[in-house]
């Protein structure tokens, strides 16, 4: 009788503690926030572009190990057909705005940027792109002007924040100005290590990194950039991880909508495989680090491209256009690790930043 009570109560201790192990793995695989974001933007990338970066491929991304799917409505302000300004600064910051406006809203006043409040809350924070660094897209986290072709007033608002690092194009914004002002010599006495070519660029493991691989936009990849954005990537995870308190990251492939612009397959497909080998260093990143949510979204489709024919094993694509502009089609949201699930659903551009929000747990300056 004793012996059959000792033996039942160790069966049931036993059994308790595999339940325990059983459910503790279950809910350890991610932390339940994150301490870091990776949010990655293909300008124009429509589902139809990353298609047809996937056929080309033979069937495969390696986009395809996010977990999550969600859809995005692109409109702006004063404009169905929304341009990377407005829809920049309405993920960036939460707020609908009218085209051709940056981190400002209708009115005029600026609007914080989710990359703004990183660095408020004492995260590490940098910005990626294919074209100049203060071109819409990136500009729209970092900068507050009413027009996105103020590129040297919108450089000058690199200056005005701690951001950590930052890599694209646009030297000539911050050098050779109008008010003969050298902000190379300002970042400089601010600390960062400023470098102009990508091999260099790459070799910087830690601090303040601001990295100038082209006077205005970088080149096209298939004439020459070579691995530049997947390197950055790479390069600004390594430095910004360094950070205890975790970090933002915007990259941006650009080019993909320049591709979309000009109704050129080729320019949009292969546009389209770089920004998937950039979106593999922000997954393997996270994958490893477990504390990272990485999210991968456009800011509208360009070209209103659609597929009408094609051959996985000859990777062969045949697109027809709608468009030689963007388009006013949703766009899908990719998301992977803590939080993901945040990001499923229908909903507007600006929810983007309410969810970054939400998952960091940052309180907002005002309602
Ligand atoms: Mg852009
Ligand atoms: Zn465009």
């Amino acid at each position: 009788m004793k012996t059959s009570i000792l033996r039942n109560t160790v069966v049931l201790i036993i059994t308790l503690l595999l339940v325990s192990f059983v459910s503790d793995k279950n809910n350890s695989e991610f932390t339940k926030k994150p301490r870091n974001i990776i949010f990655l933007i293909g300008d124009g990338m429509g589902i139809t572009q990353l298609y047809a970066g996937m056929t080309r491929n033979h069937g495969k991304l390696f986009i395809e190990e996010i977990t999550h799917v969600g859809l995005q409505k692109t409109y702006s302000a004063d404009s169905y057909i929304t341009d990377s300004a407005a829809s920049g600064t309405a993920m960036a910051s939460g707020t609908k705005t009218n085209n051709g406006v940056i981190g400002q809203d209708t009115t005029g006043a600026a609007v914080k940027s989710i990359l703004e409040y990183a660095e408020d809350n004492g995260l590490a924070t940098g910005l990626i792109s294919t074209s100049a660094i203060t071109h819409a897209t990136p500009a729209s986290f970092i900068a507050h002007v009413e027009n996105r072709g103020l590129y040297e007033d919108i450089a000058a608002d690199f200056l005005k924040i701690e951001i950590d690092v930052f890599i694209g194009g646009g030297a000539d914004h911050f050098m050779h100005r109008k008010d003969s002002v050298d902000l190379v010599e300002v970042l400089k006495g601010k600390g960062y290590s400023v470098l102009f070519d990508m091999e260099q660029i790459t070799r910087v493991e830690k601090g303040k990194l601001a990295g100038f691989t082209a006077d205005v936009h970088n080149p096209p990849y298939l004439q020459g950039r070579n691995d530049m954005l997947p390197e950055a990537t790479r390069t600004a995870l390594n430095i910004l991880s360094k950070n205890r308190d975790g970090f933002f990251l915007m990259v941006e492939g650009s080019q993909i909508d320049w591709g979309g612009h000009g109704n050129d397959t080729e320019y949009i497909i292969s546009e389209m495989l770089d920004f998937d080998r950039a979106i593999k260093e922000a997954l393997d990143f996270a994958m490893n680090d477990k504390n990272t949510l990485v999210v991968i979204t456009a800011d509208h489709e360009t070209g209103g491209m659609s597929l009408i024919g094609g051959d996985f094993k000859s990777g062969e694509v045949t697109a027809n256009y709608g468009s030689t502009g963007h388009t006013g089609v949703m766009v899908p949201v990719y998301s992977y690790g803590p939080g993901a699930e945040e990001f499923t659903g229908i909903y507007e551009n600006t929810d983007l930043f309410e969810k970054f929000m939400k998952v960091y747990g940052f309180k907002k300056d005002r309602e």
